[in-house]
């Protein structure tokens, strides 16, 4: 297996563990060998030698998302050094190689006034997050990113690098999109661009003691807001100690953060995302407010998510209905400033284009949802029971779903992974996984098996 134009890293060599570790240490890979893929070839070189040896193949982008941890039976991919991104303005779409963040994506496209379907934050790689779905901060609007994917360059479980389309091959196309990576490792994707210049957007950050009011009043308010209005909510308390990239004015707080992102095709955007969001204003101070008219390239700030720290974080993601006050009061109880609870809690307003079918349909699940809740939390056994114990007394509310890139690595198991998709999305996933990959090479994964 020396057939690389990349780097490879072996246990004794002294930069593997750099290469191994990704932002999430909450899987920790230690495969017989990383490759630092350069290029499509380098993939295709290490499917076929992993295929060949009966190993494991795994894809590390940026390790915002583990699920499995790649073990000695495991080749990993590491797709840091395919960061290329290509603008097409005429055609309004960008090509995207394997590990390029958001943050390459926003600044290649935002100078020509168009925005991609990223999610909040622009560390997060591109192809892994729209491979799983992509709820990002104009979906309500336009949908998953996975809905715009036109064409996609997959090295299959056989090695063979592919050029896979909706014309070429539907059922390949249709699972890719939604079922991330159970059939391939993307090498390169094509998608559309949307124009989105400027954002009405940031973050209104409430104390602790306005959380009940705030949580009751953004649940009545989601309801009458329009599509072009994305938002949630983060419950949070901040360390009492100074951390890289924390906002001084949160240390030591509880707080209930409101994050804002109003994008409508008007000149007016300013005056009607100030009228809108007036009641949440209304409601109390803020220890801080960062809600302006801002570029799309600024995108990345309303979320005001870690920055390049690793961490050990156990995420776990729950669909809801529109939480009824009963729901809200449960969330209050379990998470709220008085519960000590020892996780984040994330609320997120789904509905709008996420309910609808995309053009191209895809294995994307959880469309009838109104609220994503997304928790996370540390490695401690009573602080993971503490965090079911709210997803457990959601339950009344919730769909029965799941989104596939919220879900954590405790719930990279058959019945987890099995909750991110409809029944018969599920089974046609199966159906495709025995077609392309029969021997199930890619599971180091939210696991597909095959039929
Ligand atoms: C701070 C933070 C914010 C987030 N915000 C959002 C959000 O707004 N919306 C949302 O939908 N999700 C969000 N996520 C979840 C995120 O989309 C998923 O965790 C996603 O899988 C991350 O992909 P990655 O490549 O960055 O991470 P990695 O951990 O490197 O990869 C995650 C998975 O993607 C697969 N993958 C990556 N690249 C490829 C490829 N080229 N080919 C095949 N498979 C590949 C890997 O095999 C792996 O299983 C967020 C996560 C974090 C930690």
């Amino acid at each position: 297996m020396n057939d690389f134009a990349g780097p490879v890293f072996r246990p004794d060599d002294a930069a593997y563990d750099t290469e191994r570790a990704g932002l999430n240490l909450a899987a920790e890979h230690r495969p017989a060998l990383v490759v630092g893929a350069v290029g499509a070839d380098d993939v295709v070189a290490a499917v076929r030698g992993a295929a060949a040896t009966g190993r494991a193949v795994g894809v590390l982008a940026t390790g915002h998302g583990p699920a499995v941890a790649a073990g000695d039976d495991g080749v990993l991919i590491a797709t840091r050094r395919m960061d290329q991104v290509r603008v097409d303005p005429a055609r309004r779409t960008a090509v995207v190689a394997a590990g390029a963040r958001w943050r390459h994506v926003l600044a290649a496209t935002t100078p020509y006034g168009l925005a991609p379907l990223n999610g909040s934050s622009p560390s997060v790689g591109a192809v892994g997050y729209t491979l799983g779905g992509g709820a990002g901060l104009l979906g309500r609007r336009y949908g998953y990113a996975a809905d715009h994917v036109r064409r996609l360059e997959v090295v299959t479980a056989e090695g063979e690098l592919r050029r896979v389309t909706a014309d070429s091959d539907p059922e390949l196309f249709w699972a890719l999109r939604g079922g991330k990576d159970n059939f391939g490792v993307v090498a390169e994707m094509e998608m559309d661009l949307f124009p989105v210049g400027r954002l009405y957007g940031g973050g209104l950050y409430f104390p602790g003691e306005a959380t009940a009011d705030v949580l009751h009043a953004y649940a009545q308010w989601t309801r009458t807001v329009p599509e072009e209005m994305a938002s949630s909510v983060l419950l949070l308390r901040y360390p009492d100690m100074d951390l890289p990239g924390q906002l001084a004015a949160l240390r030591g707080h509880f707080v209930t953060h409101v994050r804002i992102a109003y994008s409508p095709d008007t000149p007016t955007r300013t005056a009607d995302g100030e009228r809108l969001i007036h009641p949440l204003r209304a409601l109390g101070p803020r220890l801080l407010d960062t809600v302006r008219d801002m570029p799309y390239a600024d995108v990345g700030t309303i979320h005001h998510e870690p920055v390049n720290a690793s961490y050990v974080s156990y995420d776990r993601n729950l669909l809801l209905h529109h939480p009824d006050p009963a729901a809200t009061d449960t969330l209050l109880t379990l998470a709220g400033p008085d519960a000590g609870a020892p996780f984040l809690a994330e609320l997120r307003h789904f509905g709008g284009a996420y309910a609808r079918p995309p053009e191209t349909p895809n294995a994307v699940g959880g469309r009838d949802a109104a609220f994503s809740l997304f928790t996370g939390t540390g490695a401690a056994t009573t602080d993971r029971a503490a965090r079911d114990t709210l997803h457990r007394k959601l339950t009344p509310w919730a769909t029965g779903g799941a989104n596939l890139n919220f879900l954590g690595v405790e719930d990279a198991t058959p019945a987890g992974v099995r909750t991110a998709y409809t029944d018969d999305a599920f089974t046609r996933l199966r159906r495709t996984k025995s077609t392309w990959d029969p021997n199930n090479t890619f599971r180091l994964n939210h696991n597909i098996p095959p039929a």
